[in-house]
């Protein structure tokens, strides 16, 4: 963090100051919400949770070095006390950044969020120093803790915004005013919460309603909900996608025979080749979004194209392609899912595993509404006309439906089972796996399939 006496944070936070007998003495960072990140110079925000109250560690944390806690009461240790932690929080994090001397770029959508940020950060990362959100703390807690991450340094700010509901984006770009809003897709994650997909079009679409006229919108070409947020923007638009009409897209999309994409990518500067090191076609628009982002900045075609190539996974579990040592192949994909990923997982099992014998381990996809049922058997479905040699379809009632989807495509019998949790798939992969076989694993986060690459990856 930019440096700040605590005098100058109670102001900012609009809070009372206990305990402290220099107001000059400066907090020289990290921001922390965890005691056990606090090191000397740290500032503590004391959350009351249900389980743990933060202010139960201020001692601990004065201990460590920190310099005083933000929190909701005297604590006997240096504090500066508000009423509200969260927004004191968000206070501070719009303080900061518009000290900095960096320029801001917010991302969202539906998938690849993570992915994309990673993807941006890697390749922002080699023209000048870069904050961005760590794994995917997108929401109004973790994304003012990264915010206030950045330093003098740093010029760019790559932060990640999620959605639950309407508001949620605005209240974050209030936070942190973006220069540069990206929207990836509007697809079916947290449908059920939002009530539809225009709900969801609405919501992302905050973000771009957020810009400057200065600013710049990032917009996906390739989808209808994306594309129509231009009319709801100030800024200055341009669209990625491999529609032809796109500013940023590519050609010759293909996947390698190791199943990595490769593309030729065109940007308004120029173009050039790039040949990916992550696995799944869906990482092409991802690719193009950090690209759009990336020609905006400054960086030409050529600059881009090898930032990509070279750009790995900074997340886990995100198509994470491991062989084993007796030549079994994970595809562990077990972070998350939504109809969107589940395919684009299932093409790159199937370009991966060509000639091989293929396993799709899925389980539900969580918070699809009255979509659910459709959307289990497409997916279902769709492992079928994929020729996946097996599907193993794991737990309750979802599993259930993308079984049917795939007797439904013609698939009778051997080709899928249904188990009823993870230790029983893991069980039938140990005594089924033969050596060549490739194995994706993939549900929504909270089926934990994790737990079924990691048996795998251990018992190779
Ligand atoms: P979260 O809402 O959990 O933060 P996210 O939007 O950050 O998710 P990622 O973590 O990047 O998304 O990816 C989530 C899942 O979506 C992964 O399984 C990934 O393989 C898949 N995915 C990544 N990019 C795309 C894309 N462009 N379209 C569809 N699926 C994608
Ligand atoms: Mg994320």
């Amino acid at each position: 963090m930019i440096a700040l006496s605590l005098a100058e944070i109670a102001e900012v936070v609009g809070g009372q100051t206990h305990d402290i007998p220099d107001p000059s003495v400066q907090v020289t960072g990290p921001v922390v919400r965890d005691s056990r990140e606090a090191v000397p110079g740290s500032l503590f925000v004391a959350f009351a949770g249900e389980r743990v109250d933060g202010h139960d560690f201020a001692a601990a944390v004065v201990e460590a070095g920190a310099v005083a806690v933000l929190g909701t009461r005297p604590v006997g240790v240096p504090a500066i006390v508000v009423d509200d932690v969260q927004a004191a929080l968000g206070a501070l994090a719009r303080h900061v950044v518009r000290r900095l001397g960096a320029t801001l770029v917010a991302l969202t959508g539906s998938a690849g969020k993570t992915s994309t940020k990673d993807l941006i950060a890697q390749v922002l990362q080699r023209k000048a120093p870069t904050v961005f959100t760590p794994g995917s703390l997108n929401n109004e807690i973790g994304l003012p803790l990264t915010a206030l991450s950045a330093t003098e340094e740093t010029r760019f700010l790559v932060l990640e915004m999620g959605a639950r509901g309407i508001g949620h984006i605005r209240y974050l770009t209030e936070l942190t005013p973006p220069k540069i809003g990206l929207v990836l897709n509007v697809g079916s994650a947290h449908i059920g919460e939002f009530g539809g997909r225009e709900q969801i079009a609405q919501a992302k679409g905050e973000l771009v309603e957020s810009l400057p006229e200065e600013g710049t919108a990032v917009l996906n070409a390739d989808d209808p909900y994306v594309r129509a947020m231009a009319s709801r923007t100030k800024a200055k638009v341009i669209f990625f996608g491999e529609s032809g009409e796109a500013d940023v897209r590519a050609e010759n999309v293909r996947l390698t025979d190791t199943g990595q994409p490769a593309f030729r990518l065109h940007t308004p500067s120029g173009a050039s080749d790039v040949t990916m090191r992550l696995y799944g076609e869906h990482h092409v628009s991802n690719a193009l979004a950090a690209a759009a982002v990336a020609h905006e900045l400054g960086m030409s075609a050529d600059e881009i194209a090898v930032a990509l190539s070279e750009a790995g996974s900074l997340s886990r579990w995100r198509m994470e392609v491991t062989e084993r040592p007796d030549g079994v192949t994970v595809v562990n994909d077990a972070y998350n899912a939504n109809p969107e990923s589940m395919k684009a997982a299932l093409r790159a099992l199937a370009a991966i595993g060509k000639g091989r014998r293929t396993w799709a381990v899925l389980g539900k996809m969580a918070e699809l509404g009255d979509e659910a049922l459709a959307e289990h058997d497409a997916v279902g479905r769709l492992a079928v006309r994929l020729n996946v040699s097996k599907l193993v379809a794991v737990g309750g009632r979802e599993a259930a439906w993308l079984q049917l989807g795939a007797y439904n495509e013609g698939s009778w019998g051997e080709e899928s089972v249904h188990v009823s949790d993870a230790q029983a798939a893991v069980d039938l992969l140990r005594s089924e796996l033969r050596p060549g076989d490739v194995v994706l694993v993939k549900a929504s986060r909270s089926v934990g399939l994790e737990s079924v690459a990691q048996a795998l990856l251990e018992s190779g």
